[in-house]
This record gives C-alpha cells, sequence and structure tokens, in this order.
C-alpha cells in the first residue's frame, strides 16, 4: 500500500541528510516531490534525476527559507509545476554551536532565522492553498534539544522549541479547516549535520540512547510518511520523538 500516492509534497532542505531520505521515501511511496537546498546544487539535480526516475515529478529549487520573499516566490512556483500542495515539510535548518559565553549575536539571529522564522515564512506561504482546499498535512522538524536543551547549543535549542509552540498554535488555528499541524523530534541522527562532531562526543551520545544507536535519515522519513498520510487523521499539534528513547 502507497500511504501518500498522488499527493504533492514540499520539503524544504532536501539536498542531503534527513531531507533526502523523506523525498526517496516520499518518491517510493508515490508522492510528488518538490524540494529545496539552499547552496548545494549538485547534489540536488542529482537527486530530483533519482526521484523522477522512479515514476513521479520531481523538482529541486534553490530558495533561502530563511526568506520570506524566497518562500512566497518558490511556492508559487511549485504551485504552478505541481497541480497542488497536500504536504509541507519543515525540514531546513543550521547549527552554529557555541557555550553562550562565546556565542556571536550572528550566530544566534541566523540560527533563529533560519530554523524558525523559516517556519513562520513558508506556513504563511502554504496557508492560502491548504485553506482552499480544506486539507493539508505540515510538518516541522524539531529536536530533542528543543524538548531538553543542550549545552553550547543555546540558539538551535530556542530555534526547536520555539518551533514546537508555533506547531501547536497552528494546529490550534487551522484544525477546524482539517489541515494538521505536527512536529518531529529527531534524536541523533547520524547525517552530514552530526559528522561535524567529534567521534568521542558521538560515541558518548550513542552509548547514553536507549536503543544503543543513532538514528537514520529512514528512521525520521517513516514517521512523516505517517503524519502526512491520512494513517494519522486524528492526530494534530504533537511532537513526536523519534530519538531511541534519548527523551524519555
Ligand atoms: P544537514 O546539514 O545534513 O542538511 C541540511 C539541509 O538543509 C541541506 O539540504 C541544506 O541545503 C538545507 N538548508 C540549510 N540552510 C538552508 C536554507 N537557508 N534554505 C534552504 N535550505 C537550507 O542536516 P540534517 O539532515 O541533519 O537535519 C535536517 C533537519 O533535522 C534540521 O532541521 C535539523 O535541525 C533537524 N535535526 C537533525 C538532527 C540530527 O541528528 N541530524 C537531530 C534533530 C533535528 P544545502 O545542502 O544546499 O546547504
Amino acid at each position: 500500500m502507497k500511504f501518500v500516492e498522488g499527493k504533492n509534497v514540499i520539503i524544504t532542505g532536501a539536498s542531503r541528510g534527513i531531507g533526502k531520505g523523506i523525498a526517496r521515501i516520499f518518491a517510493d511511496n508515490g508522492a510528488n516531490v518538490a524540494f529545496t537546498y539552499s547552496s548545494s546544487e549538485g547534489p540536488a539535480l542529482e537527486l530530483e534525476k533519482e526521484l523522477t526516475s522512479k515514476g513521479v515529478k520531481a523538482k529541486a529549487y534553490k530558495s533561502n527559507a530563511a526568506s520570506f520573499e524566497d518562500s512566497e516566490k518558490l511556492v508559487a512556483q511549485v504551485l504552478e509545476d505541481f497541480d497542488g500542495i497536500d504536504v509541507l515539510i519543515n525540514n531546513a535548518g543550521i547549527t552554529k554551536d557555541n557555550l553562550l559565553m562565546r556565542m556571536r549575536e550572528e550566530d544566534f539571529d541566523q540560527v533563529i532565522e533560519t530554523n524558525l522564522k523559516s517556519v513562520f515564512n513558508m506556513t504563511k506561504a502554504v496557508q492560502r492553498t491548504l485553506l482552499k482546499q480544506r486539507h493539508g498535512s505540515i510538518i516541522n522538524m524539531s529536536s530533542v534539544v528543543g524538548i531538553k536543551g543542550n549545552a553550547g547549543q543555546a540558539n538551535y535549542a530556542a530555534s526547536k522549541a520555539g518551533m514546537i509552540g508555533f506547531t501547536k498554535s497552528v494546529a490550534l488555528e487551522l484544525g477546524s479547516r482539517n489541515i494538521r499541524c505536527n512536529a518531529i523530534a529527531p534524536g541523533f541522527i547520524e547525517t552530514e549535520m552530526t559528522d561535524k562532531l567529534d567521534e568521542k562526543v558521538v560515541q558518548g551520545w550513542r552509548d547514553g540512547i536507549p536503543l544503543k544507536r543513532g538514528g537514520s535519515p529512514e528512521d525520521i522519513a517513516n514517521a512523516c510518511l505517517f503524519l502526512a498520510s491520512d494513517l494519522s487523521s486524528y492526530i494534530t499539534g504533537q511532537v513526536l520523538s523519534v530519538d531511541g528513547g534519548m527523551a524519555t
């Protein structure tokens, strides 16, 4: 059974990592995939080709999620290229880690704008379309760090906690129009973002996870598939932890 067959999905930040995993699983399940990147054009175009070869419509767009203007232009273009929008996955994100003592103002601002303001930008941009059609599923990629906090990530944790408040508020505002909005809180998922971390720190994290391993992009993609599909049609305003038990 293909859970999202024929649905049109927009995924921000899918040129690599978790977003790429999500794009692949949606295409495997028959969804048409519009996805963005900020600088990795080569990998994005390769992914576009790969997804298209699975028999669905797929297109890569260069678009800065932190920009309100870019997000509006992106959604207008996707609406021209695809026949509507059913699912929005706000996945693009960055880290600029440092202890508060050493964190620069621009590191705080950039992380908030890319991780949190982007969610406002994209949700505003698709809102009218979803309201008109009276259905839609919005999925916001938060983090275990947005629930528990993390030393050295005050900016990142604030952005991810902010996404949870945003998610719950939008779920309340749009529920009566059959538009659902949920967040996923991944734990430690092994991607390029985590490749930047010290191997000893990484092993320490793995040891502390009840399931004793880091997650994969596919683990997160499967949760997205569930929240995008009618299997979760009575679920909104929730934060689904996909973290091997880390937040427990
Ligand atoms: P990666 O660094 O591997 O990939 C990030 C993706 O976001 C890339 O496709 C990148 O595009 C894109 N991106 C970055 N900035 C922008 C921007 N301004 N506009 C559009 N796209 C942008 O990250 P992950 O796959 O690891 O993480 C994906 C999401 O999951 C993030 O929101 C992250 O915070 C969250 N998350 C990750 C966890 C993990 O352990 N990996 C844990 C918890 C949450 P480009 O290649 O062009 O730069």
